[in-house]
């Protein structure tokens, strides 16, 4: 038995939901699972091939309505994101950036000539999207940012230089956020534009099978429709992260679930003083208490997906759900790898490449500190970030 039939999760979930499970887990375990240790070792993952692949599967932007889109519940999107992420964060990462970052800026902020633009070639993966936020000396605190859009007639020009965007050298489309005379705005910037280049980070020792990448605006020239109209100020890009937060809530209990699910049939089979590992008391702690930590984060993502499809989800609530799963599933990872033993260090078994992995989740879309004083701020009233 394992962890969600033990918790009863399938009877919480609507046929529709277990079948987009079904189908995402289907093409993990068919399409992405015998390459990924792989990709992991090489640092090298097929970004352009699959996102047309998930794009005819509907997972890019899959929770939006329209123009190509799905308009899943949330639910639904956030099972997806587990599925994935139980292959490999780095994939999920591929599928977040573009629907909940990228895509979702574009749905949410965007005017009907971008929507018409780029969202449908983005549903379908035949565009990639990126989204430039972060900066070398701004991560936390985006507010300092340092890239400029400056009026030029009726154009916008832009310059600066921003670090760790996914997606960042495959992209086609970059979202980026720039201070302006009066406010930070979103702009929509085809990467084909003179001035944009990016440079692909290496030497990564978490989400190999993700591209990273710096983006240099050097006087990028863009029309002054390229500006996303429907938002101005910190709100717009605090929006689209709150949405992909919303799926590594639900993404990284699949890293967990992998890790767990590896660390039982191993724990079964191996013999140690004679007897399976599973058999021994040690172990079965380990497993339970494991197992107890996945189910209740599953149950807490559960019941956030039901408010967010109530339509009431509040930003605190994203932060939470993010804060104790993504540190739970670290956890977990961490000690199936234990149970592993010397084999727990190789790539042959998932464990020790979901840990490393985990760690980046850990960092991006608001760090551990981050989220814990959102916490902190709603139960107190009192903000410690500054
Ligand atoms: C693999 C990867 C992919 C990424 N993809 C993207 C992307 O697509 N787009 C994008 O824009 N960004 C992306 N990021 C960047 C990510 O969002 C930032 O790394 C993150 O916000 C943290 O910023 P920082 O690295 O500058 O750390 P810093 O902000 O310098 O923080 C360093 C440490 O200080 C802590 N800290 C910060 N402020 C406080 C405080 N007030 N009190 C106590 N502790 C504090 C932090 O929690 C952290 O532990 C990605 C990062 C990684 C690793």
């Amino acid at each position: 038995m394992d962890t969600f039939e033990l918790y009863g999760i399938d009877a919480l979930l609507t046929d529709e939901e277990r079948a987009i499970r079904d189908t995402v887990r289907s093409f993990g375990a068919a399409r992405l699972r015998p390459h990924v240790a792989g990709w992991f070792e090489s640092a090298t993952v097929p970004a352009r091939e699959l996102a047309l692949e998930m794009g005819a599967l509907g997972l890019l932007g899959m929770h939006l309505e329209g123009y190509g889109c799905a308009g899943t519940n949330a639910v639904s999107y956030g099972l997806a994101c587990l599925e994935l992420e139980a292959v490999d964060s780095g994939l999920r990462s591929l599928v977040s950036v573009q629907g909940s970052l990228a895509m979702f800026a574009i749905h949410a902020y965007g005017s009907e000539e971008q929507k018409r633009q780029w969202r449908p070639a983005m549903a379908a993966g035949e565009a990639i999207g990126c989204f430039g936020l972060t900066e070398a000396d701004f991560g936390s605190n985006p507010a300092g940012m340092r890239t400029t859009a400056r009026r030029d007639g009726a154009d916008w020009v832009l310059n600066g230089t921003k670090l760790w965007i996914t997606n960042g050298s495959v992209a086609d489309v970059a979202i980026v956020w720039a201070r302006t005379d009066e406010r930070i705005r979103g702009f929509v910037v085809p990467t084909d534009t003179r001035g944009f280049s990016s440079n692909e980070i290496g030497q990564k020792l978490s989400l190999r099978a993700s591209v990273t990448a710096e983006l240099v605006l050097q006087d990028v020239r863009l029309p002054a429709d390229a500006v996303l109209p429907g938002v101005a100020g910190l709100a717009g890009p605090l929006g689209c992260l709150d949405e992909a937060r919303f799926g590594i809530i639900f993404g990284s209990l699949g890293a967990a679930r992998d890790s767990l699910d590896t660390a039982v049939d191993y724990a079964r089979v191996r013999q140690v003083f004679g007897r399976p590992l599973g058999s021994f008391q040690l172990t079965q702690k380990k497993l339970a208490d494991m197992a107890v930590e996945l189910g209740n984060g599953m149950l807490l993502a559960l019941h956030l997906g039901r408010i967010k499809d109530s339509g009431r989800v509040s930003t605190e609530q994203v932060s939470l759900g993010k804060l104790n799963n993504v540190r739970k599933s670290l956890d977990i990872a961490r000690e199936c790898r234990t149970i592993l033993g010397a084999n727990g260090i190789s790539l042959d078994y998932s464990p020790i490449r979901h840990a490393s992995n985990l760690e980046s989740v850990l960092t991006y879309e608001g760090t551990t500190e981050v989220h814990t004083l959102v916490i902190g701020r709603a139960l107190t009233g009192e903000s410690a970030f500054a």
